[in-house]
């Protein structure tokens, strides 16, 4: 396939040929990606994190997890360009509901159009502002318990992230978390990267919760190597 091809990403992340064309043979074969997902897709280039949202076959598998969750509420930690949040508020539903937090007001207009073209508008409160504080917002103006948390912001601060989502989810609630292996650095305990801190940090707490079964796996592809934990709240 020509990168003029519609569901061919604009750009490339450094992993080996095999990776990319393994993503997009499944991409191809089950991922269908509207004019809608491919522009927002495209989108990020604009955006303040070039390149930095998930993968196509990655977006339709949150979305999976959304349908086989039956999650009707969704919170999701880092818009960008609103490509996940898409695939969140649609696989979510006409009477779902997702709030997203973003930092950036630049990246929030551009995620604000990707919504409205893609049919999605009216299912998405995007909050912009430190997702700390905004969530922190949430919690105290008592918002009703999401049933979907996706965690895909600054990585330093998913132990703060992890930490308001208890507080806003009921039982039964999943917890996704992206980006947790970082090119096999997550193994490092000695890291001075704080976004390996961030996600080693959020290991040990889901792993010691009482009330959260998780698991973590690594993946290859378009967008190099990296993984993803999935902790479920009893
Ligand atoms: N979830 C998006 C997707 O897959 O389409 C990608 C999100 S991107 C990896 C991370 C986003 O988090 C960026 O848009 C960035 O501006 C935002 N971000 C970074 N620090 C933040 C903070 N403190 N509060 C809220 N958002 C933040």
């Amino acid at each position: 396939m020509s990168d003029s091809e519609p569901s061919a990403p604009a750009y490339r992340y450094a992993a080996p040929d095999e990776w990319h064309e393994v993503d997009r043979y499944f991409t191809q074969s089950f991922v269908g990606e509207d004019d809608a997902l491919i522009a927002a897709r495209r989108s990020g280039a604009a955006t303040t994190m070039p390149h930095a949202e998930v993968a196509a076959n990655q977006g339709a598998f949150l979305g999976q997890l959304v349908t086989i969750a039956g999650a009707k509420r969704v919170l999701e930690f880092g818009t960008l360009a609103g490509y996940s949040t898409i695939w969140l508020a649609r696989a979510a539903g006409e009477d779902g509901r997702v709030v997203t937090l973003e930092l950036e007001p630049d990246n929030a207009s551009i995620a604000e159009a990707n919504f409205r073209a893609a049919g999605v508008a009216e299912h998405i409160t995007m909050i912009v502002g430190p997702a700390a504080e905004s969530a922190a917002r949430l919690i105290s103006d008592g918002a009703e318990p999401f049933d979907f948390v996706f965690i895909d912001a600054d990585k330093p601060n998913n132990p703060a992230y992890l930490t308001a989502a208890l507080e806003l989810t009921r039982s039964g609630a999943v917890i996704v978390i992206d980006n947790v292996v970082r090119n096999g650095a997550v193994t490092d305990a000695d890291s001075t990267d704080p976004r390996v801190q961030g996600v080693r940090k959020v290991v040990d707490e889901i792993a010691a919760h009482p009330e959260l079964d998780a698991t973590a796996f690594q993946t290859v592809g378009e967008k190099g190597w990296d993984g993803l934990i999935i902790a479920r709240r009893r």
